[in-house]
């Protein structure tokens, strides 16, 4: 299928102004200022993307796919992400990860999930491993199942600092991030260690232990949840100064806020103020996890699930409410997890690249169209590809 957007704004996420965007297939064809195609052409369908702005698709690179939560019980443990809740928020890359449990949750259902949202249309990598040290692998070895397992791009999520983890050692974490990164150069992969932060006052000590005394670099590691609490996102900040890579969590309650969370859009505009470059940020959404709901009293009223519809909300916000450009806001869930993690030809609008894109309405950045490996799979805000049980 050949499919061209005439007439969009494009930002690639840099701005590259008014253009033509010819897809064919699932990769991006060609972006020029004007592109005339031969009248006779077969099977053609235009976008008239006029008013429009094209944006790379997002990556959310923190999803538990295959469901998560169970922290209040068996009846807590949250259902899995299904097609559209990633198509309708502009999502068009997962990577899926298990949480808290690493029991029930199987590494075999994460990689079959993550196959399954590939047959659906959209593009899928995981993390080998959960909170807990040693690190459950599906083959035994970490640096096989990065090295064999396609989807498999690193380890993760390892809770530190958390009263949930494993209480790793130095020695425990260097080895995992050690296992990683062999697996990662034998398979072209980036083998990242996605380390979950909790409120511990440890905090990312580790993790900086680690990097000081091994041969491990900085982006070997990938720290999440660093805007939880008012101390562990100065500490993020700094470590970010230093050549960290630092990800903030979207999804949350008013209640986290209450308590000290830092907003993403607030915790962006407060690092690119104290000069962290941009490119050492990214956000997630901790899609699929469970979020608890409190009343007046403090008591726990219902728990809900969290929605990678946060993941673009809080780039709007950025946007909308702290000033922050465009091209500069999108990075944190394009061009940067893309770098970070390694996914080739994504995060980019760029001739040879992926075919996932989104098209916004100017004015309040609302989604209007998605398109995941040159399929539509969203128009006018609605979906077009139902998930396969819908
Ligand atoms: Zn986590």
């Amino acid at each position: 299928m050949i499919t061209i957007i005439r007439g969009v704004d494009v930002y690639a996420p840099e701005r590259l102004g008014i253009k033509d965007i010819l897809i064919a297939g699932d990769r991006l064809a060609a972006i020029a200022d004007q592109i005339n195609p031969p009248a006779d052409f077969p099977a053609m369908q235009v976008i008239e993307g006029q008013g429009a702005l094209a944006v790379p698709g997002f990556i959310d690179s923190h999803v538990h796919i295959a469901g998560g939560g169970g922290e209040g019980g068996y009846k807590t443990r949250t259902p899995e992400m299904v097609l559209t809740d990633a198509t309708l928020a502009g999502v068009t890359t997962v990577v899926g990860t298990r949480g808290t449990d690493g029991m029930a949750r199987s590494m075999s259902a994460l990689v079959a999930k993550a196959k399954a949202l590939k047959e659906e249309g959209i593009s899928c990598w995981i993390y080998t491993g959960a909170y807990q040290v040693p690190v459950q692998t599906l083959t035994e070895r970490i640096e096989s199942d990065i090295m064999l397992i396609e989807e498999v791009i690193g380890v993760g999520e390892v809770a530190v600092s958390d009263h949930r983890s494993s209480q790793p050692t130095f020695n425990e974490i260097a080895k995992i991030a050690a296992a990683a990164r062999v697996g990662g150069m034998l398979s072209g992969k980036a083998g990242v260690v996605n380390i979950h932060l909790g409120d511990g006052k440890g905090g990312l000590s580790l993790i900086k232990e680690v990097i000081r005394n091994t041969e491990l670099p900085h982006k070997q590691f990938i720290p999440t949840h660093v805007n939880r609490n008012p101390d562990l996102m100065e500490e993020g900040l700094l470590f970010a100064r230093d050549g960290g890579l630092i990800d903030f969590t979207t999804s949350t309650v008013p209640q986290f806020l209450e308590e000290g969370e830092t907003k993403c859009s607030r915790a962006l505009k407060r690092c690119l103020d104290r000069d962290v470059a941009v490119e050492q940020i990214t956000f997630t959404s901790d899609g699929q996890g469970s979020l608890p709901s409190f009343d007046q009293e403090g008591e726990l009223t219902r728990l809900f699930v969290a929605n990678s519809g946060s993941l673009f909300g809080e780039v709007r916000d950025a946007v909308l409410d702290e000033g922050i450009a465009l091209e500069t806001a999108l990075k944190v869930i394009t061009q940067n997890p893309a770098v970070n993690l390694g996914l080739p030809r994504k995060g980019r609008i760029r001739t040879g690249y992926d075919a996932d894109l989104v098209l916004l309405d100017p004015d309040q950045l609302s989604i209007n169209t998605v398109i995941a490996m040159g399929q539509i799979m969203v128009r006018e805000g609605h979906a077009v590809v139902k998930a396969t049980f819908d």
